[in-house]
């Protein structure tokens, strides 16, 4: 789906609604503009109920300051008009007032994107525009001189943030992005710290070699069919769930032998079709299509686990504090968490790229999950839903810890107990 053919008014509705059922702006705050191929600005309305947008409510700004729309434009128009003038590879601006940027923007301080390859790679390094008056032309330079430096992401002090992007659908993904890292990173303070990757690191992440030969010819099984829809419900269900964000993320389930489908890389996890997913046959790709970056580290454990039928890897935030702080997922918490999650060991940065002998082995039937470190957490099982239930037993259990930090010391169940659920349970 081509979503660059909807109507800007529909594209910046669309969006609107996306941030705010995720959390991502209150009724009245924050602001999103598009620049469209005339030079016209669409922008949401000032004052407007961002959680009831519709495509009327858009107003159209021309380039002759004269607009056209039943409500009056955003009281920030000033500063999303100062950074097109600047900047013309962005032709979308998002700004709003997330929690967790507010709370870098309120002690002043910017995001590391460097705690995973993604964040870097869709946020880049982040700016930081000095405070100025809502609205004011002062607030539009000290923005618009920021990504005048080619920063694409800016933190405003005591304000939020503000991100553009060379569409609209980009511009979200980077916007969530950087929640997503901020979020992260506070999760990991209340476990002791974090560590960051290099460039170095990046560098090597980005340019490994992923690619598979592609197939000449594709036949879609019934049973293909079947699994396709089934990945394409559950990366749908995971982004709701807050369990995946739309630059992250790879689903792929066993097919036949060790023939599987898989998600593709790049696009827009919360707009994949069915027809984007990929069918990986005798080591071949579909013709025409790109799986996503793990595709190797999927085929391997395939391979190597018969058990396994199902493979999630992701980033959600409670569990990436853990992927970044090092710190010890302990899972002895509630019977549910080890009884779904075993012990859950850590596989090394460069480890999924390089040694692919390695991850297969860290997980098996008896080790459902492991998280790489400064990467994302990998979670397997025999069905989706069993794998799908993993992972959201993992993220819950790993906000518990988080949260529990601020309460006291945490008091694991005993030996003896877990003996009594492993042989009720796991025997
Ligand atoms: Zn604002």
């Amino acid at each position: 789906m081509n979503l660059e053919l909807l109507h800007p008014r529909n594209r910046i509705a669309m969006i609107m609604d996306l941030i705010y059922t995720n959390g991502m702006t209150t009724t009245s705050g924050g602001n999103i503009s598009i620049r469209d191929e005339e030079g016209n600005i669409w922008v949401t309305p000032g004052g407007y109920d961002k959680g009831n947008l519709t495509p009327k409510d858009i107003v159209c700004v021309r380039k002759d300051g004269t607009f056209e729309g039943i409500h009056q434009p955003s009281s920030e128009f000033p500063f999303h008009k100062a950074i097109y003038e600047l900047r013309p590879d962005l032709n979308a601006v998002i700004h709003a007032h997330p929690p967790a940027l507010v709370s870098f923007s309120i002690v002043r301080q910017i995001p590391d994107t460097n705690i995973i390859p993604q964040t870097k790679k869709f946020c880049g390094p982040v700016g930081y525009a000095p405070y100025k008056l809502p609205g004011s032309d002062e607030l539009g330079k000290s923005i618009s001189d920021i990504f005048e430096k080619g920063y694409n992401s800016v933190i405003m002090e005591n304000h939020g943030t503000v991100v553009g992007g060379s569409n609209l659908f980009r511009a979200f993904q980077r916007f969530e992005t950087l929640e997503f890292c901020a979020r992260s990173i506070i999760n990991s303070q209340k476990l002791g710290g974090y560590q960051s990757l290099t460039d170095e690191q990046i560098a090597a992440f980005e340019s490994q070699d992923v690619d598979l030969p592609e197939s000449e010819e594709v036949v879609h099984t019934t049973d293909e069919k079947e699994l396709r829809h089934e990945i394409y419900s559950f990366v749908k269900r995971a982004c709701k769930q807050n369990l995946m964000i739309s630059s992250h993320g790879t689903v792929s389930m066993r097919w036949r032998g060790n023939d599987f489908l898989i998600t593709p890389t790049s696009l827009n996890r919360r707009f994949i079709g069915h027809s984007d997913i990929v069918q990986i046959k005798d080591g071949r790709r579909e013709k025409g299509k790109f799986p996503s970056k793990a595709v190797k580290l999927h085929q391997a454990i395939y391979e190597q686990n018969p058990d396994i039928h199902c493979i999630i890897n992701t980033q959600p935030p409670g569990v990436m504090a853990f992927g970044i702080s090092h710190k010890v997922f302990e899972t002895r918490t509630i019977p549910e968490s080890y009884i779904l999650l075993k012990d859950i060991p850590f596989i090394e940065f460069g480890d999924h790229l390089n040694g692919l002998d390695a991850v297969p082995q860290a997980v098996s039937k008896e080790t459902p999950i492991a998280i790489i470190k400064n990467d994302s957490v990998l979670v397997t099982g025999k069905t989706m839903l069993e794998t799908f239930d993993r992972l959201e037993v993992a993220e819950f259990s790993a906000q518990s810890l988080i949260e529990s930090t601020m309460l006291g010391d945490l008091v694991a169940i005993g030996e003896e107990e877990i003996d009594d659920l492993v042989n009720k349970f796991l025997k």
